[in-house]
């Protein structure tokens, strides 16, 4: 389903972001996507979302794979080998540059200690990962979760300049569909 131009939502373990730029990028992994694909962004390491990457991965031999290094522990234990084809993410010096499209990271460690959020503020997009959805929050009860975070994660990405969610998990929504007395800690 397209969701905003040239971006497509596929349905899998986790919402998988399809950008059909200059250069060819999927936000998470819990789809088996099929098609050419230069750039992974995962949102976080929970297994959900990298549900397929070595799928694809294998698939496009060439691909660069862009997660916070705070990370790299989950991945290994979710049995991902963090080979060199994995690069770090990093707020304020990580832009990735579709074409049209230009995302910068947000570091939001709560959900996960290394989750990131990726915002494009002259298209108004924010991939929101599992920090927030249209009607709650991500949960922060894993070992890997750092709570007291949360609330400035909530407050940080609010905050930003957007027209678009596109998050994790459930719908994508507009600022005016924000249930906000949801998106408490
Ligand atoms: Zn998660």
């Amino acid at each position: 389903m397209e969701v905003a131009d040239k971006i497509s939502l596929f349905k899998g373990e986790c919402n998988t972001y399809y950008i059909d730029d200059k250069v060819k990028l999927l936000v998470d992994a819990g789809f088996d996507y099929q098609g050419k694909v230069d750039v992974i962004l995962l949102t976080h390491g929970h297994e959900d979302h990298i549900k397929y990457l070595g799928a694809v991965m294998s698939r496009n031999p060439e691909c660069q794979v862009f997660i916070s290094l705070k990370e790299v522990e989950l991945l290994n234990k979710n049995g991902v080998e963090v080979g060199k084809q994995f690069k770090g993410l990093y707020e304020g010096k990580t832009v990735i540059d579709t074409g049209k499209y230009k995302l910068e990271v947000i570091e939001v460690p709560a959900h996960t200690r290394g989750s990131v959020a990726f915002w494009d503020g002259g298209n108004k997009i924010l991939f929101s990962g599992d920090t927030i959805f249209k009607d709650g929050i991500g949960r922060t009860d894993f070992p890997e979760s750092v709570p007291d975070f949360m609330e400035n994660a909530v407050t940080l990405l609010l905050g930003l300049d957007f027209e678009l969610v596109l998050p994790g998990h459930g719908k994508h929504f507009k600022p005016e569909d924000i249930e906000e007395d949801k998106l408490t800690t």
